[in-house]
């Protein structure tokens, strides 16, 4: 079928309010995202349309503004368009089962990306290593502080991510606990992973331990920034080894300036035109090259999980090399 044929077609069918029938050749993908006000978000969903557009498939965004009501009505509104694959990052992991039931229902195929939904029946998920990132995490502070008083601070507890982070963290800090190198002076999770929550929280136990904090053991670079702030006003910026993940801009050059001692590069690129292979493959009924599957309370769903890379001091060039930023930009204000 031509291109004018097929828009004839779809406007008969429109008038009709009939779903547009699939068209493998043309794959129409949703992409629900938790939130496009951060930069992550907004660079997956750049490398995310430029790839799938190369696969001849179109790509209609939303961002849910960190809203879960927003974020189910905008899936919905989704399956009334007659999309073939919806792609979701949640916002809230829990809140999607009814959601992700109507699409099953229209046809649709479901892709967790980034985050893991929960209790929903949804055909495949892609992510990077959590578990690793988290290992990554408190190896990092691990090797800069190895005796003393450590904080964890954890992610969303929104985020299933949050908390296989921290599984992956004590896998790496628990022999330190049982040893008595360590001790766990105090543990909370961000809301919304938001840099000012994370602030108030650091002040707080710095002040409940007088300033007696060794590592921090920080789940992402946007907390991190909120916690290296709390260290600032105490004169403890750079005296605390501190994690984060994203290699986030403001992230890379504190780990450039010693006050964050590591991040964790996960290749956006690579995740974004992974996950658009993935949709296309679902939408014309191919079989998508799985490595893993992963446990979602409802069902083992079809994984695609990818490697992560810490970065320190050391080999923070590797974000140069590998175009994910310029020269220019890791260098200026
Ligand atoms: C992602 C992180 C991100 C965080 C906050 C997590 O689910 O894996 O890369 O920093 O959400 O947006």
């Amino acid at each position: 079928m031509n291109n004018v044929k097929r828009a004839l077609l779809a406007s008969a069918l429109a008038l009709l309010s009939l779903p547009v029938m699939a068209d493998a050749a043309h794959p129409k993908i949703g992409f629900s995202i938790d939130d496009l006000r951060l930069e992550r978000w907004s660079r997956d969903r750049d490398y995310f349309v430029a790839a799938a557009e190369k696969m001849d498939a179109k790509v209609f965004v939303q961002s849910a503004d960190a809203n879960e009501q927003k974020q189910i009505s905008q899936i919905e509104n989704l399956i009334s368009r007659g999309v073939d694959v919806i792609v979701i990052v949640p916002f809230n992991a829990t809140v999607l089962t009814n959601a992700v039931a109507e699409a099953k229902k229209a046809g649709i195929k479901v892709v967790s990306y980034d985050r893991l939904i929960l209790n929903a029946d949804i055909d495949a998920y892609i992510s990077f290593d959590n578990e690793k990132v988290g290992e990554m995490q408190a190896s990092g502070v691990l090797n800069a502080a190895p005796k003393g008083n450590y904080f964890l601070l954890g992610g969303a507890p929104t985020d299933n991510n949050a908390k296989v982070l921290r599984e992956g963290q004590m896998k790496v800090l628990q022999p330190a606990i049982d040893k008595g190198d360590i001790k766990i002076v105090g543990q909370q999770w961000v809301k919304e992973w938001n840099p000012t929550e994370a602030l108030s929280i650091v002040e707080n136990a710095l002040t409940r331990n007088d300033n007696k904090i060794d590592g921090i053991v920080a789940s992402n670079d946007a907390t991190a920034g909120g916690a290296i702030q709390a260290l600032a006003a105490q004169q403890l910026a750079g005296k605390v080894p501190i994690s984060g993940q994203d290699a986030d801009l403001a992230a890379v050059k504190r780990v450039i300036a010693g006050t964050q001692t590591m991040t964790v590069y996960k290749p956006l690129k690579l995740i974004a035109s992974e996950a658009a292979k993935l949709s296309v493959q679902l939408a014309r009924n191919e079989k998508p090259a799985y490595s893993s599957q992963y446990d979602n309370g409802s069902k083992k769903v079809d994984t695609i999980l990818l490697t992560p890379t810490p970065l320190t001091k050391d080999n923070i060039d590797l974000l140069e090399q590998d175009g994910f930023y310029t020269k220019a930009q890791i260098a200026g204000q």
